[in-house]
């Protein structure tokens, strides 16, 4: 269908196996391995645009094309046809700011992570959706009891409410792929 994403970051140690996850909307999200392409498709909760035409992976009885392209289906959550608002917990924020730090984007681990108040609670900020984010240590050190403004610094993006799908959908392409299911990569 011809999607043409000329910016997109790829992933880190990305190879031309790697499949693009598109939002609902045809928006690029990210960059997957196969495995968590298949994990998403057969979670039923992504379609596939596009297939590798060479590639593929084979089970006993079958061989699956790897998709090039998937894109999440929108689920609809509840009668009103919005969804929810994903539950305030540590590790939804994480997962929210893909396990990133919001200031320098540094892959944060138990060994450097930490959350910033973006307001100080010491100036009235409070602990929710959009005045908490992901942050690394030495940021966080760095920005100390002080607003944005003062520390001279910038989040990479604005921290929003994630809704529950959100979530949902970055905790299983987060999941292990269950190689019990017997697939192996044709070489
Ligand atoms: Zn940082």
């Amino acid at each position: 269908m011809g999607v043409i994403l000329p910016t997109y970051r790829r992933r880190e140690g990305g190879d031309d196996m790697d499949t693009l996850v598109l939002s609902a909307v045809y928006q690029p999200m990210r960059y997957v391995d196969w495995k968590e392409a298949f994990c998403l498709w057969f979670s039923g909760r992504v379609e596939v645009v596009e297939f590798h035409t060479d590639k593929f992976i084979n089970t006993v009885s079958e061989k699956f094309n790897i998709p090039s392209i998937i894109r999440f289906i929108k689920r609809v959550n509840n009668k009103s046809g919005k969804s929810k608002s994903a539950k305030f917990s540590r590790a939804n924020i994480l997962l929210r700011d893909n396990g990133e730090c919001q200031y320098c984007r540094t892959k944060l681990d138990k060994k450097n992570f930490t959350f910033d108040h973006i307001i100080p609670v010491s100036q009235g900020g409070k602990t929710n959706w959009k005045n908490i984010v992901s942050c690394c240590k030495e940021c966080n050190q760095k920005k100390g009891n002080r607003t944005l403004l003062s520390a001279s610094m910038r989040l990479i993006k604005e921290p929003y409410v994630p809704d529950s799908y959100e979530i949902y959908n970055k905790s299983i392409s987060k999941r292990p792929f269950p190689e019990e299911l017997g697939f192996r990569l044709l070489q």
